[in-house]
């Protein structure tokens, strides 16, 4: 039995119930499916600290070179109000050719067509001229720690090198062709406190209030815009999203006052030439005493988020153009080529070579009724498949 059908492939992965961090059987599924066509699969359990054990699965078919990379993940977010659901979402029920479940776009869709396009493939041409891996996380939804950082190292350390990789993450704002990624925004979060005295609201010259600090320092971080966008980029944005001070009563002027802020940034910054572009205009704010005539500078404090993550953008000719005809071919449509929205596994990919994300129409993901058009599904399929045979060919030239 080979894995041609992607409608049935998916409809076997959503029936495993991979809410993060259970396996729920999805990658057991998935290796059922892989070693009829020859993959040798491993399996690989990460752990860390204060984290839930996760299980991950790495495949690989060939020997030698040129070697690609599909990347994706197995585990789903949960499904939240069950009875809201109009079909039950671990069912993989298909009614008036849609196909209902939690993962079908986000994205265990994206895996079931690669496979398909695989065993197609492998059935139609022979085995392909060099390797291909797929590298499978069921740590993607979660706190991302015991899953593809962890897998990449595990396979780099066993000697594994890849030439290009293609995520399988849904890209398509709205219809199949529409877009592919080919980097991400980087994102930087911190947060601010000021320390002011309190006191009374009716002497307020015995006090010193905090809100007035943080209200200069939020608008300055907002004030004027970072940078115009690049040929390849929107314009880094930040945004406060919350300042808090907890304050119940009105009489009273705080001792303390916080913002926290996220900025998506562009390929103009680094993470580090960010925080100190920031910490430039904080400290310009601060001394600023507008607000708080003949006071000293204002004394603030910012603790940044653990994990930045870094923008990157592939520049690879070959791997862009292979996927981008095959859509073309496929769909008739070109698709753009996009660094928007949020950021996804493929930041830590980009560190071992070069990657681009394509997959099913994202509409749905997430949500209640997550879904997909069982016609999508063929036309993801022709669409790796040629992309799989036009890379090979590509890197053979
Ligand atoms: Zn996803």
């Amino acid at each position: 039995m080979t894995a041609t059908n992607p409608v049935e492939n998916l409809q076997a992965l959503i029936r495993c119930p991979s809410v993060t961090p259970a396996e729920g059987g999805a990658l057991t599924a998935l290796q059922a499916m892989l070693e009829p066509m020859g993959f040798v699969v491993s399996r690989v359990t990460a752990s860390e600290e204060n984290t839930p054990d996760i299980e991950n699965l790495y495949a690989r078919v060939g020997t030698s070179g040129p070697h690609l990379m599909f990347a994706g993940h197995t585990d789903v977010v949960p499904i939240g109000d069950e009875a809201a659901w109009s079909h039950p979402p671990f069912a993989a029920e298909i009614a008036d050719g849609v196909l209902y479940g939690r993962g079908a776009v986000d994205m265990k869709g994206g895996i079931a067509c690669f496979v398909a396009a695989l065993a197609r493939s492998i059935e139609e041409k022979g085995a392909p001229k060099g390797s291909i891996s797929l590298l499978i996380t069921g740590d993607e939804e979660g706190p991302a720690i015991n899953g593809t950082i962890k897998l990449l190292k595990w396979a780099a350390e066993k000697g594994e090198h890849w030439d290009a990789c293609l995520v399988g993450e849904p890209t398509n704002p709205d219809q199949l062709g529409d877009m592919i990624k080919i980097g991400r925004r980087g994102s930087l979060s911190g947060t601010i406190t000021v320390h002011g005295v309190q006191g009374h609201a009716a002497y307020p010259h015995l006090a010193d209030n905090p809100v007035r600090g943080i209200i200069r320092l939020a608008e300055a971080l907002m004030n004027p815009p970072f940078d115009h966008g690049t040929d390849n980029f929107q314009p880094s944005n930040l945004e406060v999203t919350t300042i808090d001070v907890g304050n119940p009563a009105t009489n009273v002027i705080p001792a303390k006052a916080t913002a926290r802020f996220n900025i998506r940034f562009n390929d103009v910054w680094t993470a580090e030439t960010l925080q100190a572009e920031i910490i430039r205009r904080l400290n310009a704010a601060a001394a600023d005493t507008t607000l708080r005539p003949a006071r000293q500078p204002l004394k603030y404090d910012i603790v940044w988020s653990e994990r930045p993550s870094h923008v990157f953008l592939t520049r690879n000719e070959a791997l862009i153009s292979s996927l981008s005809d095959a859509v073309e071919q496929v769909t008739g449509q070109t698709p753009q080529l996009s660094t928007t929205g949020g950021t996804s596994d493929a930041r830590y990919i980009k560190d071992y070579c070069p990657v681009v994300e394509f997959g099913l129409v994202g509409q749905t993901m997430h949500m209640v009724d997550e879904r997909v058009a069982v016609e999508d599904l063929e036309t993801l399929t022709r669409i790796y498949q040629t992309f799989i045979e036009q890379w090979f060919a590509n890197a053979d030239a």
